[in-house]
């Protein structure tokens, strides 16, 4: 799944074909992956992007009629600006149409989702109220009191996106493993000292990931359909059984609540 590194790529790559561009009108292939209501198209005509936000994982696309646009891509959506658009490739589902160029969603899977809300109206949303400070704008001091007041594995409290935004599996895995934190270590039982490592951690493998544009393993791509490169730093998720790059010791993987976690057991107390 996108987490925030690939979401903020795809929204720095789209913020520079999109705005200012006035939508012509919707291709809506599969009107399911809209929820609540379809927007009408005819609406739409001659409203321009203003500017693209995100929150957490969510792409926020704000237009001059003051509604935004929100997109969930989950497990294997893509968002991509295509020029000159010849074809449209299987599993699109939504086609925003500008007086040039497209916007298209694409999901395999389906599970991502399209959603129009009132701009003024964001903060009312369950889904984007109930989140945590974004990993990038949190403090180190609510980032220790935060996680020290969870009796959960610090794996599981990292990727709650109710205690902190942003955060999944791979950059959750590689924030522990620089941190030398163990992902089953219970999230109230680490000292202040390791939690103020871990949020170093965060922020620097954060900051490296967006520089490389993401992580691309399995479906990601940037907003102009182009795979990320971080993917190529990654130091224990995905390598079960390899070396630890710090000791040489096979990775591990364990599974924490439903989702595969990798460390090295040396590396991370
Ligand atoms: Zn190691």
């Amino acid at each position: 799944m996108p987490e925030l590194p690939e979401v903020q790529t795809i929204i720095d790559d789209l913020s520079k074909y999109l705005i200012g561009k006035s939508i012509d009108k919707l291709n809506i292939p599969t009107p399911s992956i809209c929820r609540k209501h379809v927007p009408k198209s005819s609406r739409l005509k001659g409203v321009k992007i203003q500017s693209l936000d995100r929150r957490g994982k969510h792409i926020l696309v704000n237009l001059t009629n003051n509604q935004t646009m929100i997109v969930h891509l989950k497990m294997t959506g893509k968002l991509i600006y295509i020029d000159n658009a010849t074809e449209i490739a299987k599993h699109t589902h939504f086609i925003m149409i500008f007086d040039s160029g497209e916007l298209h969603f694409n999901d395999i899977r389906r599970f991502g989702f399209i959603d129009f809300v009132n701009s003024d109206k964001l903060d009312k949303i369950p889904y984007l109220s109930g989140l945590g400070p974004d990993a990038l704008d949190i403090s180190t001091p609510e980032f220790i009191s935060k996680l020290r007041s969870r009796n959960k594995p610090i794996k599981s409290a990292l990727m709650d996106q109710n205690i902190i935004a942003g955060l999944g599996n791979i950059y959750a895995d590689e924030s522990l493993f620089s941190a030398g934190i163990r992902p089953s270590r219970i999230a109230s039982s680490l000292s202040r000292k390791r939690l103020e490592k871990l949020y170093q951690s965060m922020r620097e493998i954060l900051r490296i990931a967006i520089q490389a544009r993401g992580s691309s393993v399995s479906d990601y791509v940037d907003g102009s359909g182009i795979p990320g490169t971080f993917q190529n730093q990654h130091k224990v998720y995905g390598r079960t059984g390899l070396p630890c790059v710090k000791c040489g010791a096979a990775i591990k993987r364990q599974v924490l609540a439903g989702r595969s976690s990798h460390y090295c057991s040396r590396c991370q107390r």
